[in-house]
């Protein structure tokens, strides 16, 4: 029923209902996050990561290639909020990786908090406004990969700014584009690519773009490298 993932460690494959899950082993037996269903086997508590409430589990099941988020990374999430993904991400990376979580609003983070940080060592929040990284004090280098679901227009630029003071080189952004955030009347697959422009002007080699259907109709998500 539950089956290792061929290329990335630590991501499980449930099948439930004539569908095939992503799951994750949890770091945190026992400790529910956002009413994710758990499988337990031999003796084992996966969570199932629900694509309709992670952009990162719809990006994988849609067929991520390379995926950086590993055992052992750094990770840089910007945009935390109350920490679905960020558990995932916890599960990942387990033990030996850190996440800090960046979030700008105190009564999300108070959830971020209680649901997710207080059960497992591996997350630092940190409420601040992602366009102020020079105000995290606890983040050191190196930072493998840099996550960002911030939602607002000038997401691709608070990546940037993030990415250029903390990526390690040839380290990945994995950046999930609002784009009706961005223009409400226009095709996500274009705001994207316009997105990925910038991205190419600052530097950014692209690896993957996508939309995100039919999980999430207004994002897409793009995995690019700064080279060193
Ligand atoms: N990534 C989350 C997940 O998958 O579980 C969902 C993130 S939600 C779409 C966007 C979050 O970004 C909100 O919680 C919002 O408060 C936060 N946010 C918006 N602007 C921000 C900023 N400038 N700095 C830090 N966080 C910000």
């Amino acid at each position: 029923m539950v089956s290792a993932d061929e290329k990335i460690p630590g991501l499980y494959w449930v099948d439930l209902e004539d569908k095939r899950w992503p799951a994750t082993r949890s770091l945190a037996p026992g400790v529910n996050v956002y009413g994710e269903r758990v499988v337990v086997e031999g003796g084992v508590e996966y969570r199932v990561w629900d694509p309709y409430r992670s952009k990162l589990a719809a990006a994988l099941i849609k067929g991520l290639q390379n995926m950086p988020i590993r055992e052992g990374r750094r990770v840089l999430y910007l945009g935390a909020s109350t920490g679905t993904t960020v558990s995932h991400v916890s599960d990942l990376i387990g033990k030996k990786g850190i996440v800090f979580a960046v979030e700008i609003s105190h009564r999300v983070a108070r959830e971020l908090i209680m649901r997710v940080v207080s059960h497992r060592p591996n997350v630092i929040p940190i409420v601040e406004d992602a366009r102020k990284p020079e105000r995290y004090k606890v983040v050191f280098k190196p930072i493998h990969v840099v996550y960002c679901d911030v939602a607002q227009p000038d997401q691709t630029e608070i990546a940037i700014l993030n990415s250029k003071k903390f990526l390690s080189p040839n380290g990945s952004l994995l950046l999930v584009v609002k784009s009706r955030s961005i223009d409400v009347a226009r095709e996500p697959l274009d705001v994207i690519r316009d997105e990925e422009r910038k991205l190419k002007k600052e530097g950014f080699k692209i690896v993957q773009r996508m939309t995100l259907e039919p999980f999430d109709k207004d994002h897409g998500m793009i995995h690019a490298i700064l080279p060193s």
